[in-house]
């Protein structure tokens, strides 16, 4: 995580230090080598956020397009007791997760219910025959930045997020930023449109959109 309480202050990590999860108020130890992301680390994760993923410079970057104080918001179900750790939850009440990990269709789902309003943006650069298999398999980018999608890769990419949440997959500088609007995994067809990134976070910062109204990949 990025931050951690440390003399019941919100701080990041550094050398040394010790905090207090903000989460599970379980010691964490700052985590500050040359090749990682300084980030705080549990001894276990076990009383934690088990949705929690392993920080990587992906997330960083992600994260930090949002205000310090949007990022890691943790939220409560007080019904079920339940309690997570959003990566970025805005002002206007919309959770962005940003997930390198693959998850399978039914946690997606478990997610869904529990942050409500929120959209997706997946690591699509992780596997580099993903990116290289997106480039072939869509059409031309038409004048409203749509492109025709005809998935030939093996991996389940498209498929595990078979979502009515919106989905956006960042494939990195070299390959975009794609929003998924349609994706049928019958026939491995579907829409996709291409995003500037700047202007997605500009909608969710200002609140002109939480990209609701395009529903997801699965929606009709
Ligand atoms: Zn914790």
């Amino acid at each position: 995580m990025r931050f951690a309480n440390v003399d019941g202050t919100r701080s990041e990590a550094q050398p040394k230090l010790r905090g207090i999860c903000r989460g599970c108020g379980e010691e964490v130890i700052a985590k500050c080598g040359k090749h990682v992301v300084w980030h705080w680390a549990h001894r276990s994760l076990a009383n934690c956020d088990s949705w929690w993923e392993a920080e990587t410079k992906w997330h960083r970057a992600w994260k930090n397009q949002f205000p310090s104080d949007w990022q890691e918001t943790i939220l409560h179900d007080t019904t079920k007791g339940e309690k997570h750790i959003a990566d970025v939850k805005t002002a206007h009440g919309v959770v962005v997760e940003f997930q390198r990990s693959s998850i399978d269709p039914a946690e997606v789902k478990l997610r869904e219910q529990f942050y409500q309003r929120m959209v997706w943006v997946i690591d699509g650069s992780k596997n580099e025959l993903d990116q290289a298999n997106f480039a072939m398999s869509i059409s031309r980018v038409n004048e409203h930045a749509m492109a025709g999608l005809r998935w030939y890769g093996r991996s389940k990419l498209f498929a595990r997020w078979h979502t009515t949440t919106p989905v956006f997959i960042d494939f990195g500088e070299e390959y975009g930023f794609w929003r998924v609007c349609r994706f049928d995994p019958e026939t491995k067809k579907g829409v996709v449109m291409f995003v500037d990134r700047a202007l997605f976070v500009e909608a969710l910062t200002t609140g002109q959109s939480d990209f609701s109204s395009g529903g997801g990949p699965a929606s009709k």
